[in-house]
């Protein structure tokens, strides 16, 4: 015959599990809530976040990348063509310059290659296509990138400039 367990039958009757199992709820009740409720609520981000690229411009709206190549030499995945040429007045800028971020690992070498902080990683997250052609970036849309995010991204560098 076989042993009656006690301890488990009283566990049973008094619904030790279930009780437990409210206690873990009402915990978490009234704790606060770790989870966002996104797109309507965002994180934060840190300055050094490393989202969509972008080509920046000076203040006076020249562009700042002067066409050395640095970073599509450093680019690990490759991803980045650049063509160039010299202008009427002497400057050297690019003719082309495309990035295929269906290849970029988003490792950020290309924005510690440039010296003039002209193609950064900046911090929009949220740039999902439906189609892989239109994640072939071209010039006029990084530089409209570029454009679009200025504050934010010069606000993030400059925060991040005594740690560089
Ligand atoms: S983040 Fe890295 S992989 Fe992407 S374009 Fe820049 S250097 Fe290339
Ligand atoms: S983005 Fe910067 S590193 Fe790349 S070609 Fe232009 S100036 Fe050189």
């Amino acid at each position: 015959m076989s042993k009656i367990d006690y301890t488990r039958a009283v566990k049973y009757f008094l619904l030790i599990d279930i009780w437990t199992g409210f206690k873990l709820g009402f915990k978490y009740f009234f704790s606060r809530k770790t989870t966002l409720n996104y797109p309507h609520e965002k994180g934060e981000l840190s300055p050094r976040f490393r989202g969509e690229h972008a080509l920046r411009r000076y203040p006076n709206g020249e562009e700042r990348c002067i066409a050395c190549k640095l970073c599509e030499a450093i680019c690990p995945a490759q991803a980045i063509t650049i063509d160039a040429e010299p202008r009427g007045d002497g400057s050297r800028r690019t003719t082309r310059y495309d990035i295929d971020m269906t290849k970029c690992i988003y490792c950020g070498f290309c924005q510690e290659a440039c010296p003039v902080d002209a193609i950064v990683e900046g911090p929009n997250f949220e740039f999902s296509t439906e189609t892989r052609e239109e994640l072939f970036y071209d010039k006029e849309k990084l530089l409209a990138n570029g454009d679009r995010w200025e504050s934010e991204i010069a606000k993030n560098l400059e925060m991040d400039a005594p740690y560089r």
